[in-house]
């Protein structure tokens, strides 16, 4: 059997000193190490904070094979291997002593057709102004006109994007496995002129999420997908949903989530 595990890494001197001696424990045990993501693999070991993780990810381009992050940064939301930790994950990973965890993922659809892109994103999307302008946004959920937002911007995002930039706005909280995505306003303005909803809402993983901005505001929006301004730009029209596809994370602890809360933010 291949025994191919590839390694993402950031460029940190500390990164680069993990990954030699991750690299040489590994070639020790019969693995070889590429350092490309290839659906041949057995794991994919992302190297640094959460955005390497979630880099690995995207380059990858949601590779079907494992993720599992070992820490360097400071948070590591999705880094559950602490650098002491090393060999015994290597153990544990030999001894298939751990399971498997699907993430869901993010589709965003910007239309019209002309214009259409598909982008997934595994922490969010969010729909902003380049500047400091308010933006105005239709949201309609399952077809159903529910708000026309006014503020800074909307975050969508998913359960385990939900412990991220959705947080710092005061959403919710979700489990990593919960069927559902959420909506949370940046800034949301609430006066005689206008009426926005001010805190987030769950949706279940069925709902289909449409978001129209103001034509007026078109030249003034981004999309951000999971950091990074997308360069496909903004559309007139955009549809966010579960995707179909989702990553693997493997987990060694079933209660890191519980203790990544607890650890991180109390
Ligand atoms: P970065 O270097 O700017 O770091 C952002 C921080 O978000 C880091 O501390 C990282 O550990 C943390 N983070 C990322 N994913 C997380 C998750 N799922 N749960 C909890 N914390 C998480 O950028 P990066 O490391 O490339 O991460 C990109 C993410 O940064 C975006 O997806 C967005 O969620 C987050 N972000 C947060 C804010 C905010 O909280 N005000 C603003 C912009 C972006």
């Amino acid at each position: 059997m291949d025994k191919t595990i590839s390694i993402f890494s950031n460029i940190n001197t500390k990164s680069i000193l993990i990954k030699d001696v991750l690299v040489s424990k590994l070639l020790n045990k019969g693995y070889s190490v590429i350092y490309n993501p290839s659906e041949d693999a057995l794991l994919n070991i992302c190297i640094g904070g959460d955005g390497s993780f979630l880099r690995a990810v995207h380059d990858s381009k949601f590779s079907q094979v494992p993720f599992v992050g070992i820490n360097t940064g400071h948070l590591g939301f999705y880094q559950e291997i602490l650098i002491s930790e090393i060999d015994t994950f290597i153990d544990d990973f030999i001894n298939d002593n751990y399971s498997i965890s699907k993430l869901a993922l993010l589709q965003g659809i910007g239309k019209p057709k002309t214009n259409e892109y598909d982008l997934y994103a595994l922490n969010e999307f969010v729909i902003k102004s380049k500047n400091s302008s308010i933006v105005h946004l239709d949201v309609y959920i399952d077809d159903y006109h529910l708000e026309r937002f006014a503020g800074d911007g909307l975050i969508i995002s998913t359960p385990s994007g939900s412990t991220a930039y959705n947080f710092s706005v005061g959403g919710s909280v979700l489990y990593h496995e919960l069927k559902g995505y959420q909506l949370a306003p940046i800034a949301p303005i609430n006066s005689r002129a206008y009426r926005s909803l001010m805190n987030s809402i769950v949706m279940p993983d069925t709902s289909i999420l449409k978001i129209v901005p103001d034509v007026d505001d078109l030249k003034n929006l981004q999309l951000i997908t999971d950091g990074n301004v997308t360069d496909t730009g903004i559309a007139e029209e955009f549809e966010f949903k579960i995707a179909k596809r989702y990553i693997n994370k493997l987990v060694f602890n079933p209660r890191w989530y519980w203790i990544n809360i607890k650890d991180k933010f109390l």
